[in-house]
């Protein structure tokens, strides 16, 4: 099914966020680059997404300038690396938004939380944008994540503009 492009040029600000940001698919997308998942194949196993969907929404993604394809070589097949461009790494209180909201009005079936870290200072904050504790701004550069899906305690978010060895 193509996605719906009708607010692109909506006067309201929040329908053209929602024409890029508002799939599903594109915010988890989104999440598991922050997450430093920036690769095809891994986020294809993380998501358990059609290649045809990822594709798609990669592609997208890539055109409305939230993400860029950096080229990598694995054998003799060119493939892409996905990072965040500036207007990806503004994306990240958004994320924390709906993080927050969900953690208030729905339920985590194992009854796991995400936490979100403030990296200058080490103390959770409540809040997505601003550390409640030392009033750091929460950038890439400033946060880790305590994420359910992930087995590793703490994930810091800047490493998910950095390129991955090329090895794997
Ligand atoms: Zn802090």
């Amino acid at each position: 099914m193509p996605l719906r492009t009708s607010w692109s040029e909506d006067k309201c600000p929040i329908a053209r966020a929602a024409d890029v940001l508002g799939d599903p698919w594109s915010l988890l997308v989104l999440r598991e680059v922050f997450l430093g998942n920036n690769r095809f194949d891994g986020m294809k196993k993380e998501l358990r997404v059609a290649d045809n969907v990822l594709s798609e929404r990669l592609r997208r993604l890539v055109g409305a300038g939230v993400l860029t394809a950096e080229p990598y070589s694995a054998g003799t097949r060119p493939r892409n690396e996905y990072r965040l461009t500036a207007a990806g790494t503004d994306a990240l209180p958004v994320l924390h938004a709906l993080t927050v909201w969900a953690q208030r009005h729905t339920q985590s079936p194992g009854g796991k939380s995400m936490r979100i870290i403030c990296t200058t200072c080490g103390t959770e904050s409540a809040s997505g944008a601003w550390c409640q504790t030392c009033g750091a701004e929460l950038t890439v550069a400033t946060t880790a994540w305590a994420h359910p899906k992930s087995s590793e305690n703490l994930i810091e978010l800047a490493r998910a503009g950095t390129p991955q060895k090329t090895s794997d």
